[in-house]
């Protein structure tokens, strides 16, 4: 039985964690992921098409995996597979392993790399998302009484919509259901009027509510007294120059929280501390890290780099083995005086967004990294032009950047190109070719997520 608001919801406030999950020790972590893995192992044997299929293939049978170190022998699963395997059997594949009966809510993936997939959850799958995804909002210092503005899409079936209404609701909180969709002028109304204690949405979203505010209202959303603001849904919160733009902008600290659709909303959340973002569902999910080349499992030790690879642990209706999430990420720290027990990370980029220039692997949160750190001599909005097939290319990377509105005096464009393409070099090791831009020539973010990479250079008047 689902209750709307977790009945201990308000006694949580005063504890450092949601769950004593995530404060467990390595031993009894692990005894706990054997337990779950070995049902999850069961469960799927018994009711998975698709993962019977791929296992036998691999030589693995119904005891194969008995602890978390044995997933290293499961072949991944990747995103492309769910997609034939939802074109396959529709309308939620054939890793469908729960009856369509107990099947009682679905939502959608923001199809950012293809056409959508969909995801089904039963009673058990969505009382696990909105206990994960409250351990996230929590960390991230959302408390129950708590209102809470939000701001990412309410539509399209996006889990940042109506996953997160569900989750604030369980963990006692208020969800001011506006959506980045509703608007800026309805999401700045209801910020003046209602007063929230927090905000969630895409970090660069927030960053034009605050300056929408002063141009749509002439108000300083300052005024509102926000006290935590909580991003995701792109790398923007990890990225320094922007966090502390975004922070100084709404006078709040700003945490970070990641998550996806295949697994559960979220799943990773910064603390208080703000050194990364720690995994809230070890209960739910065994995470690997791995080399994205070799696919090789890595250790989470402080500094390591690779992609995430996630295992479901204690779902009924869409579970995944070695999912390749995409996302690449650097291990923060493993030890964080808050008393949560798992490292933390930050994500710097997504395989899907990954180019190849002059054989460099590139992420444009990079590159929007040192643009953001250029203000206020230029606005810190930066594209990147990928006018090539594919995700490789031997040419100069082109970067499409927008001049400040108040450029210092006697600016000299020539030498600023120059600088931007020195710092692109400098930083990321490949030649830089920079267009400037005039100032508004690039979108303002709304509603979408942004787009680092365009496809190809639009027209735009007094382009440098
Ligand atoms: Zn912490």
């Amino acid at each position: 039985m689902i209750a709307y608001v977790h009945p201990e919801a308000a006694a949580a406030a005063a504890l450092p964690c949601w769950s004593p999950v995530e404060a467990l020790d390595a031993a009894a972590l692990h005894a706990l992921q054997t337990a779950r893995l070995q049902q999850q192992m069961a469960w799927l044997w018994a009711r998975s098409p698709f993962y019977r299929r791929k296992l036998g293939a691999a030589g693995l049978g119904p005891d194969s995996v008995c602890e978390p170190a044995d997933l290293a022998r499961v072949p991944f699963t990747t995103k492309q597979e769910l997609r034939d395997s939802l074109r396959a059997a529709p309308p939620f594949g054939e890793h469908l392993a729960a009856d369509a009966a107990d099947v009682i809510q679905m939502q959608a993936s923001s199809g950012t790399t293809g056409s959508p997939s969909y995801v089904a959850l039963t009673r058990q799958d969505a009382a696990m998302w909105q206990e994960s995804s409250a351990r996230s909002l929590f960390a991230c210092g959302i408390r129950p009484g708590d209102r809470v503005l939000h701001g990412f899409s309410m539509s399209k079936g996006f889990v940042g919509g109506l996953p997160i209404f569900q989750a604030l609701q369980y963990l006692g909180a208020l969800d001011i259901p506006i959506g980045a969709d509703g608007g800026v002028e309805r999401l700045l109304a209801a910020a003046f009027d209602l007063q929230p204690q927090a905000i969630v949405g895409t970090p660069n979203f927030l960053l034009h509510l605050a300056e929408a505010a002063q141009e749509l209202l002439g108000r300083d959303v300052r005024e509102i007294g926000v006290r935590r603001l909580v991003v995701g849904g792109e790398p923007g919160g990890g990225i320094p120059a922007l966090r502390q733009r975004i922070q100084e902008a709404w006078n709040a600290p700003l945490c970070e929280l990641m998550g996806g659709t295949d697994l559960a909303v979220i799943y990773w959340a910064e603390c208080q501390h703000q050194a990364g973002m720690h995994m809230t569902a070890p209960d739910f999910i065994v995470t690997e890290l791995i080399d994205p080349v070799s696919g090789e499992p890595k250790p989470f030790d402080e500094g390591a780099t690779g992609e995430l690879v996630y295992s479901a642990i204690h779902r009924q209706a869409s579970p995944v083995l070695r999912f390749r999430s995409g996302d690449h990420v650097v291990v923060t720290g493993t030890r964080c005086a808050c008393g949560r027990r798992q490292p933390m990370i930050r994500c710097f980029g997504r395989t899907d967004d990954m180019l190849i220039v002059r054989g460099v692997n590139l992420f444009p949160s990079a590159v929007q990294d040192l643009v953001e750190a250029m203000r206020p001599t230029l606005s810190g909005q930066v594209r990147v032009i990928a006018d090539f097939e594919g995700h490789s290319t031997q040419a100069n990377l082109k970067l499409l950047v927008e001049r400040a509105q108040n450029e210092p005096a006697g600016l000299s464009l020539p030498a600023l190109k120059q600088e931007i393409e020195q710092r692109v070099r400098g930083a990321l090791a490949v030649k830089a070719e920079v267009l400037l831009a005039p100032h508004g020539s690039i979108d303002k973010p709304g509603a979408a997520k942004v787009k680092l990479v365009w496809r190809e250079l639009p027209f735009i008047e007094g382009l440098q």
